[in-house]
């Protein structure tokens, strides 16, 4: 087994100009799945590492001790090399929600190559981009997923994007549904036949701590997907720290992450993070709100999930639908809870604390970004003070700090842009392909620090609460306010399900407010509601944040990983009523949602 070599060299990054570099740990050893497999064999080879839980709630779920992932992950990675992949090379991962997906990411690691995991939701326009983008040559998949009940094509997905990506040369498919596809017998091999005839022990390459261990597509909320490149040392610290200490996590405990391994927090909090404290991580195929409402509090009863980590956007989607659906599970062994991805409206917060977790789960509500690796700003339970809607406090070495339009910081109790002082182990080393866009984007807008591109508040305590994207903050006659405020306020009202804000242009008062809101489960959209919603959010929050225009929508339009799309809806509030001219959409999960508001704009 690789062992871990301690390095004598810890933080040798600069954000400045001229002399710009983030490295860590530069002459410390190690691989990420010896660390993550081999290590915990001694103590705990019986123990489950990972419990899958099918789409279909009737099939039975499949547990993996560590000492069969051991087994799972050596033939991958026999599998990889004989495929011709080895240090350095880019392997792309389009694969359902299977614990086959952990064992190839955990396999590349092994081997010292990159892997690349698209979402299974995307196109295979987004697949085939994002495959040339890193110069990849080898996609493993899968023949079909299942996500709700659905089948996903994604060979034939694959197919296509390989038409598009010419210097696709190789293809392995993982059997999932055991659905007829096709297979070019010259670039396409079943996987199980190729790893009946490899050994169970494949020994794990030695790593440098800076060598790259994987690159991932940013979400997209905000334009054009990066590939953001993350290390082998500090990554794996970053991970394996925040998840030990944000998530209190105790030996024998299941796990819990509701996010799909295309996402920065499946790889962080599904693989990486639980794998490297020796933890059971559940993976989910399917979706929380299948086949009924109760599916997500069905599988936390099924496997006693202790702590459950998911996002204001499911919260939202099973909270319209009813107490009834949580009530009638037991949750008796949820112990903390989490949330992830976007500003959490105060009343889901308190709904996911009284009603799902009876009062008695902490909730840590963890800021973080693709780009920083790991947890941020969260609560560390039981040691930190609880605010519905605040992240609260920064996680040990981060220096958050806020800084005005001109880059002057903001001291004590304010708001400003939300920018990092100092490099943390789990940061970013840089943009695949395009090390000059990553300091621009992220070092040049405040020389000298990190913008994160989101607006913050830090209030008489010291407590950190997230108020949106930057891009989205709003000017009206002069004041300026956060989307997610605005958004909280209405969501608060007994009628709304879910709403997003935009500014748009407005002669007298610079900007106006310009709200989609979608009604909950048999609420009427009628004019009176409408009125009834200008003046409780005036009521709420003050004249100032009068609504100058609310369009119901029947739903809002999301990235795949769920987060809406404001850029979208602030082209369609100025006015835009062409598909065409939205940009870069993608990632955008149900294009008839846009089509329909533009329809039915309300101006
Ligand atoms: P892109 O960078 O491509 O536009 P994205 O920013 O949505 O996409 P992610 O890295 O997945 O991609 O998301 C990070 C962003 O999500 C943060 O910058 C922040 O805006 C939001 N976010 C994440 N967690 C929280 C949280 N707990 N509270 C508030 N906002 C959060
Ligand atoms: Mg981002």
């Amino acid at each position: 087994m690789c062992r871990n070599q301690t390095p004598t060299r810890a933080d040798e990054s600069s954000f400045a100009e001229g002399d710009f570099g983030i490295s860590w740990f530069s002459d410390g050893m190690l691989n990420v799945s010896a660390n993550c497999v081999d290590r915990h064999l001694e103590t705990r080879g019986d123990q489950a590492a990972i419990i899958w839980e099918p789409d279909d709630p009737e099939e039975p779920a499949r547990r993996f001790t560590y000492r069969q992932l051991h087994e799972e992950v050596c033939r991958f990675a026999h599998v990889l090399k004989g495929a011709g992949v080895g240090r350095g090379d880019r392997v792309t991962l389009y694969l359902p929600m299977i614990p086959e997906a952990a064992f190839a990411m955990l396999a590349c690691a092994r081997i010292g190559a990159i892997h690349s995991v698209v979402f299974g939701g995307f196109s295979p326009e987004a697949l085939a981009g994002r495959i040339s983008d890193c110069d990849s040559r080898i996609v493993i998949t899968a023949d079909e997923g299942r996500r709700g009940g659905r089948i996903v094509p994604l060979k034939r997905n694959v197919d296509a994007a390989a038409a598009l990506a010419p210097g696709l040369e190789r293809v392995i498919v993982v059997r999932a549904t055991g659905g007829d596809v096709a297979m070019d017998p010259a670039r396409d091999a079943y996987y199980d036949e190729l790893a009946a005839e490899v050994s169970a022990d494949c020994p794990a390459e030695a790593m440098a701590a800076e060598d790259p261990l994987f690159l991932l597509y940013t979400s997209g909320s905000t334009g054009k997907p990066k590939g953001v490149l993350h290390s082998t040392g500090g990554y794996l610290l970053w991970a394996a720290m925040t998840f030990d200490l944000a998530f209190d996590h105790r030996p024998g405990e299941v796990f819990w992450s509701s996010a799909d391994v295309g996402w920065v927090t499946g790889h962080s909090y599904i693989v990486y993070g639980p794998l490297a404290n020796g933890g059971t991580t559940l993976m989910f195929e399917g979706v929380p709100n299948w086949p009924t409402p109760s599916r997500i509090w069905e599988v936390v009863d099924r496997h006693r999930v202790t702590t459950l980590y998911t996002a204001p956007t499911a919260l939202r989607s099973l909270m319209k639908e009813g107490d009834e659906h949580v009530t009638r599970t037991s949750r008796a062994s949820l112990r903390l809870m989490g949330t992830v991805g976007e500003p959490i409206n105060p009343e889901a917060w308190r709904w996911y604390h009284e009603v799902v977790g009876e009062g008695r789960c902490p909730i840590v509500d963890t800021w973080w970004q693709t780009e920083t690796g790991g947890h941020m700003i969260t609560p560390l339970p039981g040691a930190t003070d609880l605010k519905p809607g605040a992240a609260t406090k920064p996680f040990f070495g981060v220096e958050p700090l806020l800084v005005d339009g001109n880059g002057v910081a903001v001291e004590g109790e304010g708001e400003g842009n939300l920018c990092i002082a100092r490099s943390w182990p789990g940061q970013a080393r840089t943009v695949w392909g395009d090390h000059e866009r990553f300091f621009q984007t992220y070092f040049t807008t405040y020389p000298g620090l990190y913008f994160t591109g989101d607006g913050c508040r830090r209030d008489a305590d010291g407590d950190y609460w997230i108020t949106g994207r930057v891009d989205d903050v709003i000017n009206v006659s002069g004041h300026r306010m956060g989307t997610a405020e605005v958004e909280s306020a209405l969501v608060l009202h007994e009628a709304v399900a879910e709403a997003a804000v935009v500014g748009f242009p407005h002669d007298i008062k610079g900007q106006g407010i310009y709200a989609y809101v979608t009604l909950n489960s048999g609420e009427e959209a009628t004019d009176e509601l409408r009125q009834a919603l200008v003046k409780w959010v005036r009521s709420e929050i003050g004249p100032i944040a009068t609504p100058d225009v609310i369009q119901f929508a029947p739903g809002l339009p999301k990235t795949r990983s769920g987060k809406i799309m404001r850029r979208i809806l602030r082209k369609i509030a100025e006015g835009e009523v062409s598909p065409q001219a939205l940009g870069d959409i993608s990632t955008l999960a149900e294009p008839a949602i846009v089509e329909e508001l533009i329809r039915n704009r309300a101006r």
